[in-house]
């Protein structure tokens, strides 16, 4: 047997390796007709593997699960979660798999997942089955937030299987290939805390503080590092999203990583107009998952992983409540630190500003005049050098964005640093591209009905998202007003 699996990955699986009770074995489900959809070649060759191995029939067979590649030990992984704010002791991965852990070349252990891979013991209800356009979606969000300098779970490749998959309509099937440095969630360690075994959340911990955050082991407390390391990695990951007009969506914890990288693009999306309010998900009927919660929902999230690791902190339940809960309490500021440093480098600012409000300033006025999110912070460099015309056309009340201005301009003045130097740094960080909600519409749209080329463009444009180009000005346009409003996007699909 195993002289006939292919030989593409060196698989080195440390999950399995220590981590019994936190996984079961599976395999997955197999795909009639297997199609390559989408390979990322950069991402398999710094993964060890020739992109052309895996184009080959046994390279498809491999990516989209009909045969085990030699060293892979394919798993369903148990976790639980808190889902809109109530507890799930039983989730896990209900269609998907880890295939096992491969070292690339950047000397990082790398997770390969599978997603759409069929039914497992996690299953619940749900068929184990994913739609080639959610699944594209994920792969292509993955990519421009990974192109956007955010930490992110990677897309390899997506695989039609062949099949078809029941939702409100018969839609074709998918495989989703995911790459991650690890796929721990806070809902692993809150899995680990429910079963009988007391040691299970501490050989957690450990393979976490090791894998993730060695310099925790060095704290005074090693559990109350990894929780303070974690809060870093998850503030400082909320913050960007927040600069950049992301809404994820669906911030349960289940969907929270201890390395820090996103996962899980189902329902997420770019605002275009900037309001704190924007909801995009179709199931999140409460908006507790709107844009401008998401960091409160971030400190909410990391006080659920504090409970499992309360027993490890200290014997002493009071005096571990304690403890964590001083570190908690940071959070908001440290949160603040990294939006801050953020907006400094997205307004061409090298140190703190003396107008102290400038910042807070500009978000209400964003709000209010409801501006593009993604194109006014682009225009700003603009302004610097010296053209008030795109950023003044994006506004209703251009009295209110003088005052700003003039503020700003104020802030840039006690620093002296060069115009060209300053725009030329701005541009660096906001973005001109970002996959709007009816850009990545149209390029699915298509995808599913087996037209690759709009997402293969898209691909293309989102993959250089700082550095304008002529003849792409329609994927830096907002939507047409008829698309905007009212737009849903929808989740586990
Ligand atoms: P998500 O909202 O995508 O993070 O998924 C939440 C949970 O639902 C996870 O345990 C998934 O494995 C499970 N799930 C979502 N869709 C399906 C499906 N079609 N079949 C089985 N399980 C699913
Ligand atoms: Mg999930």
């Amino acid at each position: 047997m195993s002289e006939s699996q292919p030989d593409l990955f060196d698989f080195d699986n440390t999950f399995v390796r220590d981590l019994a009770g936190l996984f079961d074995p599976w395999q997955a489900r197999q795909a009639s007709a297997p199609r390559l959809l989408v390979l990322n070649e950069r991402l398999a060759a710094s993964l060890g593997v020739d992109p052309a191995d895996l184009r080959t029939p046994e390279g498809v067979d491999v990516l989209v699960g009909n045969v085990v590649a030699a060293g892979a030990e394919p798993v369903a992984q148990a976790y639980a979660g808190h889902q809109f704010g109530g507890f799930s002791p039983r989730l896990g991965d209900g269609r998907a798999l880890l295939l096992g852990e491969v070292v690339g070349a950047d000397g990082e252990r790398h997770d390969l997942h599978l997603k759409g891979s069929g039914r497992t013991r996690f299953a619940r209800g749900g068929d184990g089955l994913a739609a080639v356009g959610p699944m594209l979606r994920e792969h292509l969000m993955s990519e421009a937030m990974h192109a956007l300098g955010v930490a992110s779970t990677r897309g390899l490749a997506v695989v039609a299987t062949g099949d078809d998959v029941v939702r409100e309509t018969m839609l074709p099937g998918a495989v989703f290939v995911r790459v991650a440095s690890s796929h721990l969630r806070v809902g692993t360690f809150q899995f680990a805390a429910a079963q009988e075994d007391p040691e299970l959340v501490r050989r957690l911990s450990d393979y976490a503080i090791d894998r993730h955050h060695p310099s925790a082991r060095d704290a005074p407390n090693p559990y109350l590092g990894l929780l303070d390391a974690v809060m870093d990695v998850q503030a400082s990951l909320i913050a960007q999203w927040m600069l950049l007009g992301f809404i994820h969506g669906v911030m349960n914890t289940d969907n929270v990583t201890i390395s820090g990288e996103s996962i899980d693009y189902g329902p997420c999306a770019f605002m275009d107009a900037h309001d704190p309010s924007t909801v995009f998900s179709s199931i999140d009927q409460g908006g507790r998952y709107a844009y401008g919660n998401q960091p409160q929902i971030g400190q909410w999230n990391l006080a659920r992983l504090a409970e499992p690791l309360l027993p490890l902190i200290d014997a002493d339940l009071d005096a571990a409540v304690k403890a964590a809960t001083a570190l908690l309490r940071t959070y908001p500021e440290r949160y603040q630190q990294f939006f801050d440093a953020g907006l400094q480098a997205k307004l061409g600012l090298v140190g703190v500003p003396a107008d102290g409000s400038l910042f807070e300033d500009l978000f209400a006025l964003l709000a209010l005049q409801g501006a593009d999110h993604t194109m006014f912070f682009r225009s700003l460099s603009a302004v610097v050098r010296g053209d008030e015309t795109s950023v003044r056309s994006l506004v209703t009340d251009e009295s209110a964005l003088e005052e700003w201005l003039v503020r700003w301009a104020a802030a840039r003045a006690d620093e002296g640093r060069s115009e060209v130097d300053v725009a030329e740094g701005m541009d660096t960080v906001n973005p001109v591209y970002v996959p709007r909600n009816h850009l990545v519409e149209h390029a699915l749209a298509a995808g599913s009905a087996g037209e690759m080329e709009p997402f293969d463009t898209l691909m293309r444009v989102l993959a250089e998202p700082f550095n304008e180009r002529l003849g792409l000005e329609r994927f830096a346009a907002p939507a047409p007003a008829d698309f905007a409003s009212g737009y849903q996007t929808f989740c586990g699909t």
